[in-house]
């Protein structure tokens, strides 16, 4: 199996496993070590629970997608930088972005705060560990085109802001 879907498929048991309360700790383990772990786990399961955890299991997924239904039980640094940065190393980083940044944009907010905005979608995807959330996406300014954000996938399709249509007239 190749490393992405060891991945998904890791990912995938740790959402099964998670929703019938069975949470193994996999710290300091590669995708294929946490799959290997949890395969046997889930496999070893008895059959009617199994079927509980993959029905469970799955509609989370369909709902919600796969990072976000993992996120509790999968440590965000499974897909987080592995470097350790020093606070100061890490704040260096940080202001050396958001020099780089467009500052908010002023057509998309999510919970009530203008969006940041960024040149290339290069530097929207560095600003990600800094954003706390590694299930962020980045995607493109539905307004103004050639500036990226970073969001969820729910809020997406619909970050135009109702305001928006008027300052863009
Ligand atoms: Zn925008």
């Amino acid at each position: 199996m190749n490393k992405m879907r060891c991945t998904l498929a890791a990912r995938r048991l740790a959402c099964y496993l998670d929703t019938i309360g069975i949470r193994p700790a996999m710290e300091n383990m590669t995708n294929r070590e946490r799959y290997r772990l949890l395969l046997p786990t889930y496999s070893n399961l008895p059959k009617e629970l199994r079927r509980e955890a993959r029905r469970h299991g799955r509609r989370i997924i369909r709902e919600v997608g796969l990072i976000e239904a993992t996120q509790h039980a999968y440590p965000t640094w499974a897909i987080a930088p592995t470097i350790q940065l020093t606070r100061q190393e890490r704040a260096e980083q940080m202001a050396d972005l958001m020099r780089q940044s467009l500052g908010q944009c002023a057509s998309c907010s999510s919970w009530g705060h203008p969006k940041r905005a960024w040149p290339t979608r290069e530097l929207a995807e560095a600003f990600r560990p800094f954003a706390g959330d590694m299930s962020l996406q980045c995607y493109e300014c539905p307004v103004d085109s050639g500036s990226y954000h970073l969001g969820h996938r729910n809020e997406v399709a619909s970050s135009v802001s109702p305001t928006a249509e008027s300052t863009v007239v």
